[in-house]
């Protein structure tokens, strides 16, 4: 290969390369407006746009910055700092077939803990005071769930669409876990579960995969398990959870294949006709 052709080469291999670890990302302007629909108790109704000083408004007049972070940080930065932006950053690709997350692509996994906690509770008490004993049809129990912005009823709405489906009581008939007060494990962030606004699932035929358990590190790669992806079952329940605004932990690179959270600014009704 001559001199001019090799540094086209490189040239055309970077950007391939850099292509290739780019997770999705959302349509631009679509993140303020799927947040603020998706949570309407909380954002005042959505104008078109945000505010000149790029902010959002609540219903009780506070401004919340869209993008607070003005340099480029690392992934597992963003993990701790993550703003409104970021956290709308990378789209949720509901359905199936879903692919094999790239890199880094774990959409929906860097969460803004400020919103969460001004949403569903800033304390351990303050998010009990919202929990609801929600009705799960598939085993006929309850699970204790956070009753604001929806999180609650969409769960309900969930078990029983889930209980019409007998072939599907072994993924769904054994709850691991709802509301609890804790960290996501070795950080220092909060939980979904933290917020009475997550639950995990015993699932059969070892499809219950985390990374962690795989002894993989936050910035290193992880095989990612594709027989998840694969099982028709395990599809239909994600379809179900899907349908009512909660994110799988599935489709992220750093995988949590039991873990089901309410995100309804990601995949519900409210961005549906975004573009
Ligand atoms: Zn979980």
């Amino acid at each position: 290969m001559n001199q001019p052709a090799f540094i086209l080469w490189v040239l055309c291999s970077v950007g391939v390369n850099v292509w290739a670890q780019t997770p999705p990302q959302s349509p631009p302007g679509a993140g303020p407006q799927c947040l603020a629909q998706a949570y309407p108790d909380f954002w005042a109704p959505w104008r078109g746009e945000l505010a000149p000083d790029n902010t959002l408004t609540t219903r009780s007049g506070d401004s919340w910055v869209y993008n607070e972070l003005k340099d480029p940080l690392s992934q597992t930065a963003l993990l701790d700092q993550a703003d409104l932006m970021t956290q709308m950053a990378q789209a949720y690709p509901a359905g199936f077939p879903a692919a094999i997350p790239g890199p880094n692509q774990d959409p929906g996994r860097m969460r803004s803990e400020a919103l969460f906690k001004a949403l569903y509770g800033h304390t351990r008490e303050a998010v009990q005071h919202h929990l609801v004993s929600v009705p799960w049809a598939p085993n006929g129990r309850s699970l204790p769930f956070n009753r604001l912005h929806g999180a609650a009823s969409a769960l309900q709405r969930v078990g029983e669409s889930l209980a019409q489906h007998p072939e599907l009581a072994a993924y769904v008939r054994q709850p691991a876990g709802s509301f609890y007060w804790r960290n996501i494990a070795g950080t220092a962030r909060k939980s979904m579960h933290a917020f009475g606004a997550a639950v995990d699932f015993a699932l059969p035929r070892q499809l219950g995969r985390y990374w962690q358990w795989r002894g993989c590190k936050e910035d290193g790669p992880c095989p990612y398990p594709e027989a998840v992806l694969r099982d028709p079952l395990l599809q239909q329940v994600v379809l179900a959870f899907e349908k009512e605004g909660f994110i799988w932990g599935g489709k992220w690179a750093h995988f949590d294949t039991v873990h089901f959270e309410y995100r309804p600014e990601l995949v519900g009704s409210s961005c549906k006709n975004v573009k």
